[in-house]
């Protein structure tokens, strides 16, 4: 029997989820993405690897229009981004996101932290969000955690309830942005396994990490970004044994 993500991805001639053609975005006289585009299929993981300072971070928050790009288009599930706030809000509504500093709320408890958006933004009764929370705290592994608050829970556990409350909207796409860069060693796993196993749903995941490993393991397609471009685009195993570009070479041979 198919996945639920193999039966997403195979559904035929679809419509991207995401296009993201020529974008430019420049921070004053900085040009941080230059003609960057993209499309993403539906269901699609892709891990996006790259120097530091390369554009990475900048480029998966246009997406959810935390950043303002300055010409190019981008289209989420068949949302054009616009100036209109409607656009911009609907767009959020279609993309979640994590952070390497988790960026729970802190003088919240666990629930009240994965209720809020629910409750305001979705208009849901507490009862129903609270229901849905604690689903989600169990699938993340956590549920025994609810009624603490961010600070009594070790980094593992914020960054699963972390990933919780973006799922707990029912995103589209999720874009995490080094979500295990800020984590002891010991705790990396335990959020990578979350990760993977929602790499296996039918949800379209954008991750920029610099764990190779669960990159080759998880990854339909890795791109590797260099200056504000996308250098290089393949399947795990082509790009990182197979590389076409020097630059991509060299980056390898520093990381791996
Ligand atoms: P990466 O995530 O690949 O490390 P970033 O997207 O964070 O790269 O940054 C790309 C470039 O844009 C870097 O040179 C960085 O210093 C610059 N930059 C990022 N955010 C800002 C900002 N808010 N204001 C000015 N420059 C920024
Ligand atoms: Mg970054």
């Amino acid at each position: 029997m198919a996945t639920e993500k193999e039966a997403v991805m195979s559904a035929g001639n679809e419509e991207p989820i995401i296009t993201c053609k020529n974008i430019n975005k420049w921070f004053g006289s900085h040009h941080v993405l230059r003609d960057v585009s993209l499309d993403v299929k539906r269901g699609e993981v892709i891990v996006i690897i790259g120097p530091s300072g390369s554009g990475k971070s900048t480029f998966i928050r246009t997406i959810n229009v935390l950043e303002e790009i300055q010409n190019g288009e981008i289209t989420v599930n068949g949302i054009k981004l616009s100036d209109n706030v409607s656009d911009i809000e609907a767009i959020r509504k279609e993309t979640g996101m994590v952070f390497q500093q988790f960026n729970l709320f802190p003088h919240m408890t666990i629930l009240d932290n994965l209720t809020l958006a629910p409750i305001w933004v979705r208009k849901w009764p507490k009862s129903k969000a609270e229901k849905i929370a604690l689903e989600l705290l169990e699938r993340v592994g956590i549920h025994d955690q609810a009624k603490k608050y961010p600070g009594q829970l070790s980094g593992g556990q914020q960054q699963r309830v972390a990933i919780a409350r973006t799922l707990a909207m029912q995103p589209e796409i999720i874009l995490f942005d080094e979500p295990t860069s800020a984590l002891d060693p010991e705790m990396i796993k335990e959020v990578l396994d979350v990760m993977k196993t929602l790499a296996k749903s039918d949800k379209t995941l954008l991750v920029v990490t610099h764990e190779m490993k669960f990159a080759r393991e998880v990854a339909d397609r890795v791109i590797f970004f260099d200056g504000g471009n996308i250098v290089e685009s393949g399947p795990p195993a082509q790009v990182f044994e197979n590389p076409k570009h020097e630059r991509t070479k060299l980056f390898l041979s520093q990381i791996l």
